[in-house]
């Protein structure tokens, strides 16, 4: 089954919240009971849209329950709420590749972070080969597949085992428990990932991947079988909203440049082709996974973690948009949201 077969799908288009008015920005999020007042709204009109198509490209993903749905928001005191299946777990996909280019960034730095793997919306599906191509082998940005594979390749490690121990430790970190990986998923795609080969041994031609290409896409698999449930998103967002520290462990796990500039490329291109149409509606640097996590970030406020399986048709959760639309208009979340000084 080719992921072509879901951008003829469903076209949710409009988010369902043109009618709800931006609160403004304060700077602050409001107390904790409108929190989860207007949680539990978020969720129940969320919950009346049935669009969207479950991912089975990668086999096992098919059999996730379609209705199976979530929302936790973390605020950077380590508060917590949560409402629906926030402790349903589900395979973390493309969201661990804003995590792991952090990681990347706490390593190599700022600079050849962005000189090696790039921060600009290729415009083109998260798997594309034709993107690297036409960007004469440069793998575009860290949130599709050329980019998060060349990303996962140039952690630092001697061998892909150090690598994997690299990636699951820092991505455990952030989400302050230690994450196991689901076999059965990391199995599934590794018997269907020949695209993601080929992708890695084309980077390898044009000299973007120096270790072995087959074994950078197996560390990358596995860190996309990496379980987390709605609730870990969050506090993974949050840890990215609080300038690098764990706000539930207290933590410090990337500094606050590296946080920054990781939420920089999330609000480029973390919603596959869609994130123009995501920051005009919801104003915040997201990343989503075809399991249907979705982890949004409000810089110095929360983040917010969903799960809901079916996807529109460029990969993203339906409900999961939907929910954290709400919320960012109703927190008044909006980055770009002002009111007059005056
Ligand atoms: N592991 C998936 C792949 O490489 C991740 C895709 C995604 O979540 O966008 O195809």
């Amino acid at each position: 089954m080719r992921w072509e077969r879901y951008r003829d799908g469903m076209h949710p288009g409009d988010y369902d919240v043109a009618d709800i008015a931006q609160a403004s920005e304060t700077g602050r999020v409001p107390a904790d009971a409108r929190i989860d007042d207007l949680l539990d709204s978020a969720y129940r009109r969320a919950l009346t849209h049935r669009e969207g198509t479950v991912a089975d490209y990668i086999p096992i993903l098919g059999r996730a329950d379609p209705e199976a749905f979530g929302v936790s928001v973390v605020d950077v005191d380590g508060g917590i709420h949560s409402v629906g299946d926030t402790a349903t777990r589900f395979s973390i996909q493309s969201i661990s590749k804003a995590f792991v280019y952090a990681l990347l960034c706490e390593a190599v730095g700022h600079t050849d972070a962005y000189r090696i793997v790039g921060v600009n919306n290729t415009g083109a599906p998260f798997n594309s080969v034709v993107a690297i191509e036409l960007n004469g082998g440069h793998p575009g940005n860290p949130m599709v597949n050329a980019g998060a594979i060349a990303t996962t390749a140039l952690i630092p490690g001697g061998s892909a085992a150090e690598k994997w121990d690299a990636v699951h430790a820092g991505l455990s970190r952030f989400a302050g428990r230690a994450l196991d990986v689901d076999d059965e998923v990391y199995r599934s795609e590794s018997e269907t990932n020949q695209r993601n080969r080929a992708i890695a041994t084309l980077l390898q031609s044009y000299d973007r991947i120096r270790c072995d290409p087959l074994e950078a896409v197996d560390v990358y698999t596995r860190q996309c079988s990496l379980l987390v449930d709605a609730r870990d998103l969050a506090v993974m967002g949050a840890t990215l909203a609080d300038g690098g520290v764990n706000p539930v462990t207290g933590e410090r796990v990337v500094s606050a440049e590296v946080a920054r500039d990781t939420l920089a490329v999330m609000a480029a291109s973390g919603l596959y082709e869609r994130s123009g149409e995501w920051l005009f509606e919801i104003g915040m640097p997201g990343k989503s996974g075809v399991a249907g996590g979705l982890v949004t970030i409000a810089p110095g406020k929360v983040g917010i973690g969903a799960y809901a399986p079916p996807l529109d048709s460029a990969g993203n959760s339906v409900r999961g948009q939907i929910a954290t639309a709400y919320l960012s208009r109703a927190l008044g979340l909006n980055i770009f949201a002002s009111a007059s000084h005056a």
